[in-house]
């Protein structure tokens, strides 16, 4: 006999748990389903540890760059790789306590096992049938590694995290968010770091002034980066190095080497066939605005959906905003994916929402595009021998000047961007931007004084 739930989550990621939750809060019986760790991939093996080595490596840079220039006459002995991992994996468990308390207080049953569909409204795990008549997937995704030969002998974002030892020449591969933020983490920790992208330019989507300044900084501090770089082969030295030989004929000798080249869909072992919920080729599942599948009763959230923006906090929002739907008496609720404002853990970071520059010249014909511009020396580093740089844009369209998109790469964008994603949520122009009084002396204060 299955047990009957109203709502079944298959997956307990940020999406997942979000979801499940705030049904339960509504009142619906909520069955949550999770193989591993609570909180997926963003609180074990991505945005939570990530930005613990992030601080740690901020710490590292405010120890070697800036502190002798502030007076500071430190002498550094070492850094105890295994000391940040383990504060790092204790507040991870803090998390997962939370989780668990939290799951527990809104009454949400969770089952520990890997989730099957039998069929449409029905979930097998660890051979127990559980049936219900709204099911949401949200399994998440995994790391991709390439096909090429010795590709096994390198690691991906998941094992970087299991690193109990700092490796001593890293190189890392790929061009997106992951490999930027993680080879700056190695570089900052004291790691030889070589990023390697096979295009021009790490984060080359970006608008190009993001493009362009990241590049010119890793010229500048670190890591190193080597563009047009295609990996053809990967092999393991007698000694236990790695030597990773390059399509243009070069090679390099590092002892760890992380694949972050982009991630895949972890639709392909639910049984999504017996559901009849659709894929496409790549195992994203095609979902309407809200986040209806082709099958009814069954909905997607998060990394898996096709055409979705693979971040946390639009899993979260997506996941409340279909269990306002089905259960709190929201039958309208859905997801914005409209203005999703995103930051970069790079060094320094970077903030970015809406259109790019080339983006807006392409939707809006470029004599309606004008385009503000602030570039300086971080305060911080002022009284620093060690400067860095500081570039902000924002995209403005039409006689109103309507703010489309709004750029910075520099110290403190990560914290910078939330407040100004609000008022250009809300619409803002260049003339409410102009008509707020500026925080004096911040690096935010740029945003509402350009010229
Ligand atoms: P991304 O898709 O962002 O980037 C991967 C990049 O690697 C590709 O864009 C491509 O860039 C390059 N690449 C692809 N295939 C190869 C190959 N065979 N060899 C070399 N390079 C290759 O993936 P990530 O894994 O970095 O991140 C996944 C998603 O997770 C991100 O898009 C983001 O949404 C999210 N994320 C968000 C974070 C945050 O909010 N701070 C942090 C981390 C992840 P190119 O075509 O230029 O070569």
């Amino acid at each position: 006999m299955a047990q009957q739930f109203d709502y079944i989550v298959l997956g307990a990621g940020s999406g997942g748990i979000a979801s499940a939750n705030r049904a339960a809060m509504r009142g619906a019986k909520v069955l949550l389903i999770e193989a591993e760790h609570l909180g997926g991939t963003c609180v074990n093996v991505g945005c939570v540890p990530k930005k613990v080595m992030w601080f740690g490596a901020q710490v590292a840079e405010a120890i070697k760059l800036y502190g002798p220039d502030y007076g500071f006459d430190t002498t550094l002995n070492r850094f105890d790789w295994g000391k940040l991992i383990a504060n790092r994996e204790a507040y991870i468990e803090r998390i997962h306590g939370g989780y668990n308390r939290g799951l527990d207080a809104n009454g949400v049953t969770l089952v520990r096992g890997f989730g099957r569909f039998v069929d449409n409204k029905t979930v097998e795990v660890n051979g127990e049938h559980y049936t219900a008549p709204h099911i949401l997937i949200a399994t998440g995704g995994r790391p991709t590694i390439p096909a090429i030969p010795g590709a096994e002998h390198g690691i991906d974002s998941n094992g970087f995290f299991a690193l109990t030892e700092q490796p001593k020449r890293v190189a890392v591969i790929g061009a997106g968010y992951i490999a930027v933020e993680l080879a700056g983490v190695l570089h900052s920790l004291g790691s030889e770091t070589h990023l390697l992208v096979r295009k021009h330019a790490p984060l080359r989507n970006f608008d190009p002034m993001i493009t362009g300044t990241l590049s010119k900084l890793m010229a500048e501090e670190g890591p190193t980066l080597h563009t047009q770089s295609i990996p053809k082969e990967l092999v393991k030295e007698e000694d236990g190095s790695l030597t990773l030989h390059l399509e243009n004929g070069t090679s390099l000798n590092i002892d760890c080497l992380i694949w972050a080249i982009g991630r895949e869909p972890a639709t392909d072992k639910i049984n999504l066939e017996a559901a009849g919920v659709e894929a496409d080729n790549r195992g994203y599942i095609p979902v309407d605005e809200y986040q209806n599948t082709n099958v009814e009763g069954i909905y997607t959230v998060g990394d898996i959906m096709a055409g979705g923006i693979e971040l946390t906090p639009v899993a979260v929002k997506a996941g409340r905003a279909l269990s306002e739907r089905l259960f709190g008496g929201q039958p309208e609720a859905k997801m914005d994916y409209a203005l999703v404002p995103t930051v970069v853990f790079s060094h320094p970071p970077i903030g970015t929402i809406g259109l790019t520059e080339p983006q807006a010249q392409a939707e809006y014909g470029e004599s309606n595009v004008k385009v503000y511009t602030s570039s300086f020396a971080a305060m911080y580093t002022a009284v620093t021998a060690h400067r860095q740089a500081t570039e902000m844009k924002l995209v403005c369209v039409g006689p109103e000047e309507k703010i489309v998109g709004l750029h910075g790469i520099g110290f403190g964008m990560d914290e910078i961007l939330q407040g100004f994603a609000v008022a250009i949520k809300m619409g803002a122009t260049k003339a409410d931007f102009d008509a707020t009084v500026a925080l004096h002396p911040t690096s935010a204060e740029e945003f509402v004084t350009m010229r």
